[in-house]
């Protein structure tokens, strides 16, 4: 099963792809941390990706086309994969479905979390993640257990993204409503579209999202 989680930055789709792949053996594409990997190693397309990411810019379609499709292809989405944070754009949704196509694959449910924008801002800039294991948490509502100790591994550090500063987070917003929302009557049309309600807790969230992708 191959599925797309979409939704404004702060929706929630990294958390809902957790357990996704906990529960149901995908393995998450995620062109955000893909991005960030190369960030990290200093790559030529790291150092291009970091000025637009920290302005919350999209990076080029053609530049992403590329990363995801040789993920795509690895041999660890046999059980399927989740699309975390692309498409993005209309190009990237055309670009999606023509590699699918050829790979006589297709996305079965693209899961839509609807968020009210006005709380995101507040949601992101208080969010941050273990420096080695990755978990996530929030200064409000996820805390770790023992403070400034991490709840999975243990470890006392943690990382802040420097995209979830309040005014970037309001460029990104822009990107997702202008460059992003559009792509959403494509897949409508098709037929696999499911708007889920992002607003209620984690849990009541995941639940929805696991009986669309149980029952359809
Ligand atoms: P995310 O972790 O998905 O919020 O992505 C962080 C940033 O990476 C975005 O604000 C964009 O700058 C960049 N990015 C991630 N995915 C894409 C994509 N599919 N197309 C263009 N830019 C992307």
């Amino acid at each position: 099963m191959n599925l797309i989680i979409l939704g404004p930055p702060g929706a929630g789709k990294g958390t809902q792809c957790e357990r996704l792949v906990e529960t149901f053996g995908l393995v998450q594409l995620s062109t955000g941390d893909m991005l960030r990997a190369e960030v990290t190693s200093g790559s030529e397309l790291g150092k291009k990706a970091k000025i637009l990411i920290d302005a919350g810019n999209l990076v080029p379609d053609d530049l992403i086309i590329a990363m995801i499709s040789s993920q795509i292809d690895r041999p660890s989405t046999e059980n399927g994969f989740i699309l975390d944070g692309f498409p993005r754009t209309t190009a990237q949704a055309n670009a999606l479905h023509k590699m699918l196509s050829e790979k006589s694959l297709k996305i079965d449910h693209v899961i839509q979390l609807a968020v009210d924008e006005e709380i995101i801002v507040s949601r992101l800039s208080g969010r941050f993640s273990c420096a080695k294991c990755h978990a996530g948490y929030h200064d409000i509502f996820k805390k770790p257990n023992k403070d400034g100790i991490c709840d999975k591994c243990g470890a006392q550090e943690f990382l802040r993204r420097s995209d979830d500063k309040p005014e970037t987070v309001r460029s990104r917003l822009r990107a997702y409503r202008e460059q992003t929302a559009p792509i959403l009557p494509f897949y409508d049309e098709k037929g696999v579209l499911k708007v889920v309600d992002g607003m209620g807790s984690m849990e009541d969230v995941y639940n929805t999202v696991r009986e669309i992708i149980l029952n359809g």
